[in-house]
C-alpha cells in the first residue's frame, strides 16, 4: 500500500515562558506577559493537530528563515534574519569574530555560495554537448554520401567511356589494301521425284494437301465426364460459440486516500514544516468472467468423381503426294570456271533443289580475312591474285571496295 503526501503547509510552535509561564506563539521572541527575551533552554513544543496552518506572508518568511540562533553575550533566541540581537543589541559581526566561523555561520554560505556554482557547471556542461550535437555529426552525416556517390558517378563513367572505347575498337570499319589468295565455289543439286503415297490417321493428324478420303467415325480413348459426389463423410466442426463456467472475480477498485495523518518538522524557529501524509486504499469490486464454450456441429463433406466417356473422333484413309530425294550431284573447284552439276528435272513430276556457297580469301601479309559473294556474277569478280582494297573492322566482317591497278 502506497503513502502519498496530500499536502504541505506550515504550522506555528509554542514555546513556555520559564519566567511567569505564559504560553507564547512562535511568532514572538520575547515573552508577551513578563517581555524577559525568549531563551534557547526554552524549547518550542510540538505543534498540535487543532492549531492553525499559516498563511500570511509575513509569518511564512519567518518560518523560512532557518534555526534560530543564540547571542553568544546574553542567551537570547536571534532569528536569523536579524543581524543585530533584539535583547542586548550585539551586532552579528561582533558574533562572528568572537567565535570566528560557527556552524550556522558555514550553513549559510554552504547553501547561499555553493549551490550557483553547482548550477552554473552542470549548465557549462550541458552547453558544450550541446555544441557537439550541433556541429560534429551533420558533418560526417552529408560529407560521406558525398564522396560516395562522386566515387559512383566516377566509377560508372570510367565503365562506360571504357565500353564505348571497345564498341568503336570493335565495329568502326577502316580501309585496307589486300591481295586475293584463294577463291572456292561448291554447287549441290538434288533431283526429287513426284510421288503418290497412301496413309491412314486421324483427322487431326493428317498433312494439309489429301485426295480421295474415305472417313468413318472410332472411338479414340475417353474423357472424364458426368462429376458427381462420391467418397461422403461427416465432419465435425465447432459451431454456436457461448459463454460458460461463469463465475465472479474480485478486483481492487476505487482507490481513495486513508489512514491520513499529519508529519511535522520542527525549524528551530518557532515554525514546523507539516505535510498530510495518506495512504492509497482499495475497495473490493467484482466482476463476471466466462470461458467461450463451443457445441460440436457436423457437415457432410464429398469429393467429386467422373465418369469415363467415349471420344469419338473421324479416322480416314487418304493419298497425298511427296517429294523425295531421287539424285544428287555436286561441283566444285579453286578458280572462277563455275560449272553446275549436269543433273536435270524432266517432265513436271520432277523438281530440282540447288544451293550454291562462294568463298574469296584475302590476305595482306599479316592478316587474312573471307568474304561470301552472295551469286555468280559477284564471285567473279575476284580473280586469284588481284589487288583490292577492302574495308573491315575488327568482328571480321568485309565490305569489298574496288578492285586495285
Ligand atoms: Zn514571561
Ligand atoms: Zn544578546
Amino acid at each position: 500500500m502506497g503513502q502519498r503526501v496530500r499536502r504541505r503547509y506550515v504550522k506555528e510552535n509554542t514555546w513556555r515562558c520559564s519566567s511567569c509561564h505564559h504560553e507564547n506563539l512562535g511568532r514572538h521572541t520575547d515573552c508577551q506577559n513578563c517581555h524577559s527575551p525568549k531563551e534557547t533552554e526554552e524549547t518550542y513544543n510540538p505543534v498540535k493537530p487543532s492549531s492553525a496552518e499559516i498563511t500570511s506572508p509575513e509569518l511564512l518568511k519567518l518560518a523560512r528563515a532557518g534555526a534560530n540562533r543564540t547571542c553568544l553575550y546574553c542567551g537570547a533566541d536571534i532569528r536569523k534574519l536579524n543581524d543585530i540581537c533584539t535583547n542586548c543589541a550585539a551586532t552579528r559581526h561582533e558574533h562572528r569574530e568572537e567565535i570566528g566561523a560557527d556552524a550556522t555561520e558555514s550553513d549559510f554560505r554552504n547553501s547561499t555560495v555553493s549551490a550557483p556554482d553547482l548550477t552554473e557547471s552542470i549548465g557549462s556542461n550541458r552547453r558544450n554537448d550541446g555544441d557537439g550535437n550541433d556541429s560534429l555529426p551533420p558533418i560526417h552525416r552529408f560529407n560521406w554520401p558525398n564522396l560516395r556517390t562522386v566515387l559512383i558517378v566516377l566509377g560508372g563513367l570510367v565503365t562506360m567511356g571504357g565500353l564505348i572505347w571497345l564498341c568503336v575498337w570493335l565495329f568502326v570499319p577502316y580501309e585496307v589494301d589486300v591481295t586475293v589468295t584463294t577463291v572456292h565455289w561448291q554447287i549441290d543439286r538434288a533431283l526429287r521425284q513426284k510421288t503418290l503415297r497412301h496413309d491412314s490417321g486421324w483427322r487431326s493428324d493428317m498433312p494439309a494437301a489429301t485426295f480421295n478420303e474415305s472417313c468413318e467415325t472410332r472411338q479414340n480413348g475417353t474423357e472424364n465426364c458426368n462429376p458427381h459426389d462420391c467418397n461422403c463423410h461427416e465432419v465435425n466442426y465447432d459451431c454456436d460459440p457461448h459463454d460458460c463456467n461463469c463465475h465472479e472475480v474480485n478486483y481492487d477498485c476505487d482507490p481513495h486516500d486513508c489512514n491520513c495523518h499529519e508529519v511535522c518538522h520542527d525549524n528551530s524557529n518557532g515554525f514546523s514544516d507539516c505535510s498530510e501524509v495518506c495512504d492509497t486504499c482499495y475497495n473490493t469490486c467484482s466482476r463476471r468472467e466466462c470461458d467461450t464454450c463451443y457445441n460440436t456441429c457436423s457437415r457432410r463433406e464429398c469429393d467429386t468423381c467422373y465418369d469415363q466417356c467415349p471420344v469419338y473422333e473421324e479416322w480416314c484413309s487418304y493419298n497425298f503426294y511427296e517429294w523425295p530425294v531421287v539424285d544428287q550431284a555436286s561441283t566444285s573447284g579453286s578458280d572462277l570456271n563455275v560449272s553446275p552439276p549436269t543433273l536435270t528435272a524432266h517432265g513436271l513430276d520432277q523438281r530440282l533443289d540447288q544451293s550454291e556457297r562462294y568463298e574469296v580469301n584475302f590476305d595482306d601479309g599479316s592478316n587474312t580475312w573471307t568474304h561470301r559473294p552472295e551469286n555468280l556474277s559477284d564471285f567473279s569478280r575476284f580473280p586469284p591474285t588481284t589487288r583490292w582494297r577492302i574495308k573491315t573492322n575488327r568482328t571480321g566482317r568485309v565490305w569489298p571496295l574496288h578492285p586495285l591497278n
